[in-house]
């Protein structure tokens, strides 16, 4: 056991970070689910099938690939790229989805409710429960529905109702009330599929233990062909559970560095970002402590970035906790950065990212060309451009 499995502790919270700030009506389902989830951990049938299906549904595991002709091109570090964008519906989503799709079938619930933002939560979720034959309903905010229709044909292909939700900035974080709200009205039959490593405790463990796949298989895969750890590794920060899987397994490695690559938008000076951990503060969101973006009155503020996915005003818990202890370095990456690094991996290695992990991709090639050839850097791909091309091409497709 390592100081970070032991986290979070039995209430819930990674140091400070984390907790259960949830109306009444839903603290017993969050031990339901507390009690369920540690049953099956504990179940070898369970994990087995788990397993069995990433391998089958999913396809995994997901190669790391050496990007040699973007090493070549920094001229440094060697890069090396999880390929989450390769994993079944087009990023690392899916592999919460599918292990959250497997408790809830387990619980007996019938009746899967989730929040989706950019969409592919929303498609990763309808996927599953179109696999398993549960009920699908997925709440996005009119402002997604409208930047990301394809997802949203998607979802409803896949056998899911998507019900549009009008309040607020009508984005990821409505979306979540909404979700919240129909959960304390439906609690004993439905299940609440949450798509990153926020909201309440258990969520933020639940989804990091599933989403840790992704760090495990890195581990096996760097050692076989490198026979040693990387020096870094690296990913983009929404709510945090790209980075979180990559990040959790390495987490007493101390040698390993730790970034998180946040949305800068278009600049941390103005009010148009989503870099909670680079300059929001500490208070609670649907139901967790940590960093937020909010004003002097404690008001969420209005996000941005360019890619929809890293729009979001906090992060998971775990985050906070590892930048307060300086167990992870977070820095942000703008707008324009972001199409850079689009273009650049595009380019010099024929993979079209998700806007996401551009931010990510940026920054590495920015670090790379400062170290020594001898470095290994892993930066997670979490998906594919598909769903972005429109918004690429609206940003700057005259030029290409
Ligand atoms: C949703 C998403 C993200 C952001 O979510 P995290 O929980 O921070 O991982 C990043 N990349 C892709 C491709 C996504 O779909």
């Amino acid at each position: 056991m390592t100081a970070s499995r032991r986290l979070p502790d039995g209430r819930g919270y990674f140091g400070q970070f984390g907790g259960m700030f949830v109306p009444e009506t839903l603290m017993p389902a969050l031990k339901e689910l507390e009690l369920a989830y540690a049953k099956a951990q504990a179940d070898p049938d369970f994990q087995q099938q788990f397993q069995h299906l990433c391998r089958h549904y999913i396809g995994r595991p997901t190669p790391l690939y050496a990007a040699k002709q973007l090493s070549a091109k920094i001229g440094a570090a060697t890069i090396l790229l999880k390929r989450e964008d390769l994993a079944h519906t087009g990023a690392h989503k899916i592999n919460n989805a599918l292990g959250q799709g497997l408790l809830a079938k387990r619980m007996g619930k019938k009746r899967v409710i989730a929040e989706t933002g950019a969409g592919q939560h929303g498609v990763a979720v309808a996927a599953v429960c179109a696999m398993l034959g549960l009920k699908c309903i997925i709440y996005m905010g009119e402002e997604d529905i409208k930047r990301q229709s394809p997802n949203v044909f998607r979802i409803k292909l896949l056998g899911g109702e998507v019900r549009p939700v009008s309040s607020g900035s009508r984005t990821l974080k409505d979306a979540i009330n909404e979700t919240i709200r129909d959960w304390v009205s439906n609690v004993n039959d439905s299940y609440y599929l949450l798509g990153s490593v926020v909201g309440p405790y258990p969520y933020p463990m639940i989804v990091r233990n599933f989403q840790s796949i992704i760090g495990q298989e890195t581990k096996e895969q760097i050692l076989a062909t490198y026979q040693r750890l990387p020096d870094y590794l690296i990913a983009c920060v929404g709510g945090g559970s790209n980075a979180i899987g990559l990040f959790h397994p390495f987490f007493s490695q101390k040698s390993v560095k730790f970034i998180g690559v946040e949305a800068a938008g278009k600049g941390l000076a103005t009010d148009k970002h989503a870099a909670s951990l680079a300059v929001g503060k500490v208070g609670v969101l649907h139901g967790t402590k940590s960093y937020l973006l909010q004003d002097d009155n404690g008001q969420i503020m209005p996000t941005h970035s360019i890619a929809p996915g890293l729009d979001y005003p906090g992060v998971g818990p775990e985050h906070s906790y590892y930048k307060e202890t300086g167990r992870a370095t977070y820095v942000a990456v703008s707008d324009t950065q972001a199409l850079e690094g689009f273009k650049l991996l595009s380019h010099t290695e024929g993979i079209i990212p998700a806007l996401e992990p551009a931010h990510a991709i940026y920054y590495t090639a920015e670090l790379a060309a400062g170290l020594p050839s001898d470095k290994l850097i892993v930066v997670n791909l979490s998906g594919r451009g598909d769903k972005d091309l429109d918004i690429v091409y609206q940003a700057e497709g005259r030029e290409l």
